[in-house]
């Protein structure tokens, strides 16, 4: 009989999650792939967003024993993270098994009772993953890692919880992932040309009530800017290295610091870069002149919160704080420039009633983005919306920690709309609005 002996390795790192509505490169587990391996260590990046199963994980950990594994978690898919982590234990016992991402920095405790977790990573890991790697590796304590929760004899030892510094950040290794071609397939599809994700910021200041303060948790109160010089040279090296055309910025609010911004687009002109991009945005934190210069330095789309056509609402139970005036002019101008529009709204938070929907569905017939994406408003774990559901006489029909279809499924139930009803207008809405879908998402209708 021959005895099968494993390949010994450092780091695997996994997305869980199957299959997801849109497409974009882990960037998250980039950066820690990319810092650990300026610190001699190998991560391998398993993402699940092509897959139907996870029959690529079995097929690993039968080859290879990792030291290490983390599974990124976030509340709308954590049982896929605990299914994967029974599956790793079960065939590679012996490896550390840490979770990271928005649903273990906000439950750390809860996570580290299940017996198969052996760590927990709170909030931004670049830091933190390299020590615990060498602490394993030279049989070390943990002592002195800020961002990280573990067990000892039965207790949980928390840390500090440390905000990074990301302005001269490494730039990721896309190399690092096994199928950078298909990101870049469905990027193209979505937005006409190769296209690949990055970020110039992290985090967001706002305090939208069913966004925050998750966010915050992960990246700090404040967004952190990258320095202009190291996105230029990442913009470069998208276009050199990996052979895009276009760039999303997926950055929560890119438009926040318009000088930056400013900064940003003069280098792209200066430099003559061809390259188009993306961005996420507010309606209050761009004006005439920054989507100018925006357009000038190739802004070709911005996607904008519309949330709620109530003012009622946005400024309500939503806590955007931004008006439909408001909301008229951004897109105005983002049209006057030629600038594509991406309405993010939402249907069914506390406030809803059918007439507040219809105020939604005018402002959107006015505005005419060229794409809207409606998603039904979820209390999600670690968001004010979720901590206030007594005070907003919301009753929830489960817990948001198995799979959460935000582009389906209702879960909660108020004094003025059912999630039956909700759903109901949820697909009468899709139907109506049917042409400003994306063409994957139309065919899912
Ligand atoms: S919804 Fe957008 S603007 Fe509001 S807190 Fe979240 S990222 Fe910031």
């Amino acid at each position: 009989m021959t005895i099968k002996i494993k390949e010994e390795k450092d780091v695997l790192l996994i997305n869980p999650l199957l299959h997801p509505i849109e497409f974009e490169t882990p960037l998250g587990m980039l950066y820690l792939a990319t810092v650990l391996a300026e610190n001699f260590c190998g991560a391998k990046i398993l993402d699940f967003a092509f897959e139907k199963n996870y029959s690529k994980l079995k097929k690993e950990l039968k080859v290879k024993d990792y030291k290490v594994v983390g599974i990124y978690s976030m509340s709308g898919f954590y049982t896929s993270a605990e299914k994967v982590a029974k599956m790793v234990k079960k065939l590679c016992p012996e490896t550390f098994l840490i979770i990271g991402g928005p649903h273990a920095t906000i439950f750390p405790e809860e996570i580290l009772q299940n017996k198969l977790v052996d760590g927990v990573v709170i909030g931004e890991g670049e830091k933190a993953l390299p020590k615990i790697i060498d602490a394993i590796k030279k049989k070390k304590n943990f002592e002195n890692i800020n961002n990280f929760y573990y067990k000892k004899q039965n207790n949980i030892i928390k840390s500090r919880k440390e905000s990074l510094e990301i302005k001269n950040i490494p730039i990721p290794n896309r190399y690092l992932l096994d199928n950078l071609e298909q990101y870049k397939f469905s990027k193209e599809k979505m937005f006409g040309y190769k296209a690949l994700n990055m970020i110039a910021s992290r985090g967001c200041p706002f305090t939208c009530e069913f966004c925050q303060p998750m966010l915050q948790s992960m990246f700090g109160t404040k967004t952190k800017l990258r320095n202009p010089r190291e996105i230029i040279k990442e913009i470069y090296q998208l276009k050199s290295r990996y052979g895009v055309e276009a760039i999303w910025f997926s950055d929560d609010t890119f438009t926040f610091d318009k000088n930056w911004v400013h900064d940003i687009c003069k280098e792209i002109i200066k430099q003559k870069i061809e390259i188009k991009w993306s961005c996420n945005s507010r309606v209050d934190t761009v004006d005439e002149k920054l989507l100018k210069h925006m357009a000038k330095a190739g802004c070709i789309q911005i996607r904008y919160g519309v949330e709620s056509g109530s003012d009622i609402i946005s400024q309500g139970s939503l806590g955007k704080k931004i008006t439909a005036k408001k909301t008229r002019k951004a897109f105005a101008l983002a049209d006057k420039y030629k600038i594509n529009t991406w309405a993010y709204t939402m249907l069914g938070g506390p406030e809803e009633t059918e007439e507040t929907f219809e105020e939604t569905k005018k402002l959107l017939r006015e505005i005419k983005p060229v794409h809207i994406q409606l998603t039904i408003t979820t209390p999600l774990p670690g968001t004010y919306y979720y901590k206030n559901l007594d005070k907003m006489d919301i009753t929830l029909r489960r817990k948001p920690f198995g799979k959460v279809d935000l582009f389906r499924d209702s879960i909660t139930d108020s004094k003025k709309l059912s999630h039956k009803k909700i759903k109901r207008m949820y697909k009468g809405f899709r139907k109506e609005f049917k042409q400003y879908y994306l063409e994957r998402i139309k065919h899912e209708i």
